[in-house]
C-alpha cells in the first residue's frame, strides 16, 4: 500500500534502463500511443475493458493484464488514456467500495494520465497520489489519432518539475512537443482552452464549406483557396470535414474512428464549466457547445468533423 519504492529515478528514466510501463485505455488514441512505446523498446503490460482493444496490443508485443492492478504489478510507470473523468476516478480512486489503483502502487511510481478531464478531477487524483508518495501528472494531448499514430502528439503537462523530468523521455516517444503548463491541473486547463477553440474552428469550417458548396463551389477547390488564405486553420490543413476532399481522414471514411463527437462535446462542456466557475465570458465556445450538443444526439460516436452533417445530411451516406 504505497510503501515500496518503485525504483524509478531521473537517471534511469533519462538513460539506458527503460522503466516497465502499465498502459490503461487502448482506444482510438491509447492503442497507437502504446504501440509506439513498444516500438521504442519499452516493456508494456496493458489493460482495457475491451478484449478487442487488448488483442491488438498483444499482437504488437504487449502482455495483457486482467486488471489495472495486474498491469501495474511490475511497472514503474502507469499511463492512462481513458474517455472521461469518471473513468479516471474509478481506475485510480476506486468506486462502489472497491479500492483504486493508487492504493496498490509502490511509492515513487510515476502516473501519467493523458485523458482529457476536468482540472478539478486531475487535482483530486494528484492530491490522493501525493499522500501516497506517488508522482501524478495530468498530460492531455493534442494532435488527434494521426498524431498518435505518427508519434507526433503535443503533450500539455501539469505537475511537479521532478515528475515532468521523469516523464519527458517517455512522452517524447509518443509526441513531438511537450509542454510543462504548470502545476497539477494546468495541463487540463490548457487542453480545454485548445479544444474549445478547435470545436469553434471545426464548426466554423464546416459552415464555410457548406456556404460555398450551396453556392456552386467544389469543396476541394474552396478548401484549397481557404487553406492559402486568411481562413487557414488546422481543420483545413489536416482534418477537412467534407468527404473526399482529403485522404485518410474520418470524413473520407464515413466519419469512423478519429475523435468522437461525444468526446468533443465533453471537452466543450468542461470548457463551459470552467468559464462559469471562473466568471469568464465565452460566447463562441457557448455556441459551439450548443451545436455539438444537438449533433451528438444522433451522431455521438461519429468523428467530430461529422458536424458537417448539420448542414448537409447527405455527407453521412
Ligand atoms: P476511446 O473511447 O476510443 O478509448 C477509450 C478506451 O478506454 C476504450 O478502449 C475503452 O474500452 C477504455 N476504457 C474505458 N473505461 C475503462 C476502464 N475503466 N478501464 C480500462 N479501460 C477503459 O477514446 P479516445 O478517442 O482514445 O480518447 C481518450 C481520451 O483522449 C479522451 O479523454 C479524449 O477526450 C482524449 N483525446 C482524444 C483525441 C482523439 O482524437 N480521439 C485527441 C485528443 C485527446
Amino acid at each position: 500500500m504505497g510503501t515500496k519504492d518503485s525504483g524509478l529515478s531521473n537517471k534511469e528514466s533519462n538513460n539506458t534502463a527503460k522503466p516497465n510501463i502499465a498502459f490503461i485505455g487502448l482506444g482510438n488514441m491509447g492503442a497507437p500511443m502504446a504501440e509506439n512505446l513498444l516500438k521504442a523498446g519499452y516493456t508494456l503490460s496493458v489493460y482495457d475493458l475491451s478484449a478487442e482493444a487488448t488483442a491488438r496490443l498483444q499482437q504488437a508485443g504487449a502482455s495483457v493484464a486482467a486488471s489495472p492492478k495486474d498491469a501495474a504489478s511490475n511497472a514503474q510507470v502507469v499511463i492512462s488514456m481513458l474517455p472521461a473523468g469518471k473513468h479516471v476516478h474509478s481506475v485510480y480512486l476506486g468506486n462502489n467500495g472497491a479500492e483504486g489503483l493508487l492504493a496498490e502502487l509502490p511509492k515513487g511510481t510515476l502516473v501519467i494520465d493523458s485523458s482529457t478531464i476536468a482540472a478539478a478531477d486531475a487535482r483530486l487524483v494528484a492530491e490522493a497520489a501525493s499522500k501516497l508518495g506517488i508522482d501524478f501528472l495530468d498530460a492531455p494531448v493534442s494532435g488527434g489519432t494521426g498524431g498518435a499514430i505518427a508519434g507526433s502528439l503535443t503533450f500539455i503537462v501539469g505537475g511537479s518539475d521532478d515528475a515532468f523530468a521523469k516523464a519527458e523521455p517517455i512522452l517524447a516517444v509518443m509526441g513531438k512537443n511537450i509542454f510543462h503548463a504548470g502545476e497539477h491541473g494546468a495541463g487540463q486547463v490548457a487542453k480545454i482552452c485548445n479544444n474549445m477553440l478547435l470545436g469553434i474552428l471545426m464548426a466554423g469550417t464546416a459552415e464555410a464549406i457548406n456556404l460555398g458548396v450551396k453556392n456552386g463551389l467544389d469543396p476541394k477547390v474552396l478548401s484549397d483557396i481557404m487553406l492559402q488564405s486568411s481562413g487557414r486553420n488546422w481543420t483545413l490543413e489536416v482534418y477537412n470535414p467534407y468527404p473526399q476532399v482529403m485522404e485518410n481522414v474520418p470524413s473520407s471514411n464515413g466519419y469512423k474512428g478519429g475523435f468522437m463527437s461525444k468526446l468533443m462535446q465533453k471537452d466543450l462542456n468542461l470548457a463551459m464549466q470552467t468559464a462559469k466557475d471562473t466568471d469568464v465570458e465565452t460566447p463562441m465556445g457557448a455556441k459551439a457547445t450548443e451545436l455539438y450538443e444537438a449533433h451528438t444526439v444522433e451522431n455521438g460516436d461519429k468523428d467530430f468533423s461529422s458536424i458537417m452533417a448539420r448542414h448537409d445530411s447527405s455527407v453521412l451516406s
